[in-house]
C-alpha cells in the first residue's frame, strides 16, 4: 500500500498531461499495486475498479472521503475509523496523524457511474459529487407513499403500487374522476391525526388521494390533496380540481399534484390542498354536527 501512495503522485501528474485519460491500477508481479495512466478502454475499466475499491476503507467498508488518514506504514483508514482508533488495526502502529493526500487526489480525478446506474441512470460523477447526486438522483427508488406509518419500502413505482393494495389494503380506483366519501363517527378527535389515502389509476398514472383531519395552529381542520406516483417533472404535467358541496354552498381547490418524492406531511404543513375547517365539514356533512360525512368530487386532467 506504501508503494501505492509513492506511485499516486507520478500518476496524478501524468493525468494532467493527458487531461482526457484516466487513472488505472495494476497488479503488478510482486504483489504492490500499481497505478498508471492509460487510454485503453479494457484497463480504463478495470483501473476505475481498481481505484474505486482503494477507497474504500479497508475496515468499516465505507466509502472515504477527505481527510482520508494513513498509518506510518501507509495502511489507509477514513475519518471515523481514525477517531475509534488510535492504532493501526492493519498492522498495530500507532496511527498519529497522517494524512493520505495522494489518495484524495486520485479520488478527486475519478470519475464513477450513479449507484442506480442499473435503474438508469447513465452519468459518471467526480468522486466527491457521486453522493450527493445519488441523493438527488431522478433513478433512486422511491419510498411508499403510506402516510404516517414508518414504512421504509421503497422501489418503482409499479412495485409501489402492488406494495400498498398488498401490504397496506389501499384501495386503487381506474379512472380520472372521483367521488369519494368520508364518514367519521367521533369527528372531533383530531389529535389522532386521522387520516385516508385511495390511489388513482389515470392516463396510465397513479395518484394518491390523502384525506386528513389535523390541527391548524389550534384548529381542527380536515384537509384533501393529490400526490403523483413519479418525478416533479412529470408530476407538473397535471392538474387536479377537488371540491366539497351541499346546501348550494361549494369549495373549491385546483392544485398542481405534488411528486411523492415530497413527503405526505411536506405536501400538508405547505396547505397545498384542499382545506376545510372542521365547522364548515360539519355543515357540508349536514345532520346534526355528530358524524362527519363529507362527499369529496375530483378531476385530473392533463395539462
Ligand atoms: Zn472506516
Ligand atoms: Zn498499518
Ligand atoms: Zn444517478
Ligand atoms: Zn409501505
Amino acid at each position: 500500500m506504501a508503494l501505492v501512495i509513492g506511485v499516486c503522485k507520478e500518476a496524478i501528474e501524468s493525468q494532467s498531461r493527458y487531461a482526457n485519460n484516466e487513472i488505472s491500477l495494476m497488479k503488478a508481479e510482486n504483489g504492490c499495486t500499481l497505478i498508471k495512466s492509460t487510454t485503453r478502454r479494457g484497463v480504463i475499466k478495470h483501473g476505475i475498479n481498481g481505484v474505486h475499491d482503494l477507497l474504500q476503507c479497508p475496515i468499516c467498508a465505507n466509502s472515504m472521503y477527505p481527510p482520508i488518514h494513513q498509518c506510518p506504514n501507509g495502511h489507509t483508514l477514513c475519518t471515523n475509523c481514525k477517531r475509534v482508533h488510535n492504532y493501526c488495526p492493519n498492522c498495530r502502529s500507532e496511527l498519529g496523524n497522517i494524512r493520505c493526500l495522494a489518495l484524495e487526489k486520485v479520488a478527486e480525478a475519478l470519475q464513477l457511474p450513479c449507484k442506480y446506474q442499473n435503474l438508469g441512470c447513465r452519468d459518471l460523477f467526480p468522486y466527491y459529487n457521486k453522493l450527493k447526486h445519488e441523493k438527488r438522483c431522478s433513478f433512486r427508488p422511491y419510498i411508499c407513499p403510506y402516510a404516517s406509518s414508518e414504512c421504509s419500502v421503497t422501489g418503482d413505482i409499479p412495485y409501489l403500487v402492488d406494495h400498498i393494495k398488498e401490504d397496506h389494503s389501499v384501495d386503487v380506483h381506474d379512472g380520472c374522476t372521483f367521488n369519494h366519501r368520508y364518514v367519521k363517527s367521533n369527528p372531533h378527535e383530531v389529535e389522532n391525526a386521522t387520516w385516508m389515502l385511495t390511489v388513482f389509476n389515470c392516463f396510465g398514472r397513479q395518484f394518491c388521494l390523502h384525506f386528513e383531519a389535523f390541527l391548524l395552529g389550534t384548529s381542527p381542520v380536515y384537509m384533501a390533496f393529490l400526490r403523483f406516483m413519479g418525478g416533479q417533472n412529470d408530476a407538473k404535467r397535471f392538474c387536479y380540481a377537488l371540491e366539497v358541496s351541499a346546501f348550494g354552498r361549494k369549495l373549491i381547490w385546483q392544485g398542481v399534484p405534488r411528486s411523492i418524492r415530497d413527503s405526505h406531511k411536506e405536501v400538508r404543513d405547505s396547505h397545498d390542498g384542499l382545506i376545510i375547517p372542521r365547522s364548515l365539514a360539519l355543515y357540508f356533512s349536514g345532520g346534526d354536527g355528530q358524524e362527519l360525512r363529507l362527499r369529496i368530487t375530483g378531476r385530473i386532467w392533463k395539462v
